[in-house]
């Protein structure tokens, strides 16, 4: 895996009551040894995350949102702003989950201002990008790749690139139970490390990390982690169990 240390996030989406993901978290900690090389976080629903970052304080499992907005303050009901999530002392966020862009409408405009927002912000993204099933079946992977990625960094300063995690999750890969074969992923996965090799240069571009997402297991975890530009995993489903969200994470290491 090179100069890049494993990461594997695990994204809880709307699940689980508060007792549940308390107890989760503590047999995640429990089973992690922070030794490990390898970095772990947890993105459970926003309501938790106090008490996520109250319990995992000693812990190295790292804590993260699912979702920001894209201002400091104001009239945006719902929202949450990174400001707010850095004061509770949380510092990733996921921005441009395929659900957020398919459910909520969050076009590349919206996931452009997030990204930049949080940026400025001091928080460090993890810019979710994917084709969906037609997309792929026409042949448009690629092309559907370079313009999210190209639309999501329009106007973030060069420097603040290697800040990011870049997820690609394919859409027809999440929640189905299909998962990219491990050369379809790194195929697209070095597409992703080519186009930032072109804007902030291959050196920086190397230090970057990329995780795959879509269906990943404990049983197809090592042939994906071990494509040369995949540098980790977020997981949904399997995040939710700790025996299947630890056995991916000990998949990065051997
Ligand atoms: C995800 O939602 O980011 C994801 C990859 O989900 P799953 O692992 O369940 O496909």
């Amino acid at each position: 895996m090179g100069v890049r240390r494993p990461f594997i996030a695990g994204n809880w989406k709307m699940n689980m009551l508060s007792s549940q993901a308390a107890d989760l978290m503590r047999t995640l900690d429990h089973g992690f040894s922070g030794e490990d090389d390898v970095d772990i976080a947890v993105f459970p629903p926003a309501i938790y995350l106090r008490d996520a970052v109250k319990l995992l304080s000693n812990s190295t499992i790292q804590v993260g949102a699912q979702n920001v907005c894209w201002e400091r303050n104001g009239a945006f009901t719902g929202e949450i702003s990174p400001a707010m999530l850095k004061d509770m002392g949380v510092h990733l966020a996921i921005i441009g989950h395929s659900e957020r862009r398919t459910i909520f409408l969050e076009d590349d405009a919206m996931i452009n201002r997030k990204l930049r927002h949080a940026l400025d912000e001091g928080l460090m993204p993890v810019l979710c990008i994917g084709e969906t099933l037609s997309e792929r079946n026409a042949g448009k992977t690629e092309a559907v790749i370079e313009r999210q990625i190209s639309k999501a960094f329009t106007d973030v300063p060069r420097d603040r690139i290697p800040r990011v995690t870049v997820a690609y999750e394919p859409v027809w890969a999440i929640g189905t139970g299909k998962t990219a074969t491990p050369e379809q992923a790194q195929q697209v996965h070095r597409v992703i490390r080519e186009w930032l090799g072109t804007v902030c240069g291959e050196g920086k571009a190397a230090t970057i990390r990329i995780l795959y997402g879509g269906s990943v297991k404990p049983e197809n975890a090592r042939e994906l982690l071990h494509q040369p530009d995949i540098d980790g995993a977020l997981v949904g489903g399997a995040s939710l169990k700790a025996d299947s969200f630890l056995a991916i994470a000990e998949a990065a290491l051997y």
